[in-house]
């Protein structure tokens, strides 16, 4: 009978091979991005290009972000900059981006690095995962690419291709899955490269791994090792479970303009986009008559309405369905409402008491979330 040798090799697991193959397709194939070109910067400030890039990429689609980066980082090129900006001005840079809390934490985090660690970006994992708004993904992503950190940065579409070269059908949504992909590449992380291999596996989901069915299998540095690939699996992975359906809550938004100027109100400061300014707008929808009645309540009076398009906005939980009206104001009326305004400032208490500014001032100082988008343009014609 044949013994069987201790010295008999164990298979290299896959998630081991693919780490070469994966670091060089990406020193090859990566796309040059604003945040991957400074590379004589400190290593703070790569930080912190790392990390805005990093909470902008988390909304929005690569080409999208290029320019907001852009421009955040010309307005506030430094942490410093960042916690001590004003925060409508804040807000503002934000505009068009959504998830303004996002940004409003990393300018908590901000004042935290300015205060506790004299403006130095941390560079311990621990230390960066407990600042405002840093989640383990983000706090994986800056430390490793930043400092070269042995740490795994485990984002959705990481969680695509581990599931899809090993052949997992475990549910993406869960966080234990999560968990356990993150231990995982803790394990593995090549020492020597790990933010390299981060973005690779990060890239490689992004441009070649995609969802959807359209994945570019023939093209992929890894396709020789990828079980589901090998086992025709690739349209049935990821397995990630539904959310629950989102609310839909139906709403009358206002455009009350006179020759120059229009109303705006402030949200509350707690809930859904908190703080922000937006278009009048009431529960459900109204007809012409309903919304003259509770303009009339409100001691607004009109002297023309318009319908205008109907319009959807949807937030992770909430969709808000939109029904619109331009409505002309008596200018008179709006030079009363103007003073009024002024006179109050910011300090509105309620939705009702609009604050009127012209589409200059809302153009460069007030920051309407994008759930508004739809009606924006009707505030200059
Ligand atoms: Fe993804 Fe296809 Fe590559 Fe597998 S072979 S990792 S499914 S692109």
């Amino acid at each position: 009978m044949k013994m069987k040798s201790t010295e008999e090799k164990k298979p290299i697991p896959i998630e081991i091979q693919m780490i070469p193959l994966l670091l060089e397709w990406y020193k090859k194939e990566k796309r040059s991005l604003p945040w991957r070109e400074a590379t004589s910067v400190s290593n703070t400030q790569r930080a912190y290009h790392v990390w805005v890039s990093e909470i902008m990429l988390q909304q929005t689609r690569v080409e999208a972000v290029k320019p907001y980066y852009t421009r955040f980082l010309e307005a506030l090129p430094t942490i410093e900059d960042l916690a001590t900006v004003e925060e409508e001005r804040l807000l503002k840079l934000w505009e068009g981006l959504g998830y303004y809390n996002r940004v409003r934490n990393m300018q908590k985090a901000a004042q935290v690095i300015m205060e506790d660690y004299q403006g130095e970006f941390p560079k311990e994992y621990e230390k960066v995962l407990a600042l405002p708004g840093i989640g383990s993904y983000t706090a994986g992503a800056v430390c490793s690419i930043s400092f070269g950190v042995p740490v795994p940065a485990v984002d959705g579409n990481v969680l695509r291709v581990i599931s899809r070269v090993l052949a997992k059908d475990w549910d993406i949504a869960k966080q234990s899955v999560k968990t356990e992909v993150e231990q995982m590449l803790l394990e593995t992380m090549p020492k020597d490269a790990p933010g390299e291999y981060n973005q690779a596996l990060m890239e490689l989901g992004a441009t070649v791994c995609v969802p959807n069915g359209i994945a570019k299998c023939e093209s992929c540095p890894v396709a020789h090792l990828c079980l589901a690939y090998k086992d025709g699996k690739v349209l049935q992975l990821p397995v990630k479970s539904q959310k629950k359906p989102r609310r839909i809550e139906e709403k009358t938004v206002l455009i009350l303009k006179g020759q120059e100027q229009v109303a705006l109100a402030k949200r509350p400061n707690k809930g859904l986009l908190a703080g922000l300014w937006e278009f009048p707008n009431m529960e459900g929808f109204l007809n012409t008559r309903e919304v003259l009645d509770r303009l009339k309540e409100q001691g607004v009076f009109a002297i023309r309405i318009r319908e205008l398009p109907m319009a959807k906005h949807i937030f992770s939980h909430v969709e808000w369905h939109m029904k619109g009206y331009l409505v002309q104001l008596d200018e008179t009326e709006m030079k009363n409402l103007s003073k009024k305004s002024r006179e109050k400032g910011d300090s509105l208490k309620e939705a009702k008491e609009y604050t009127y500014v012209s589409a200059k001032e809302i153009g460069a100082k007030y920051a309407i979330p994008s759930a508004f988008a739809a009606y924006k343009p009707y505030i200059s014609n």
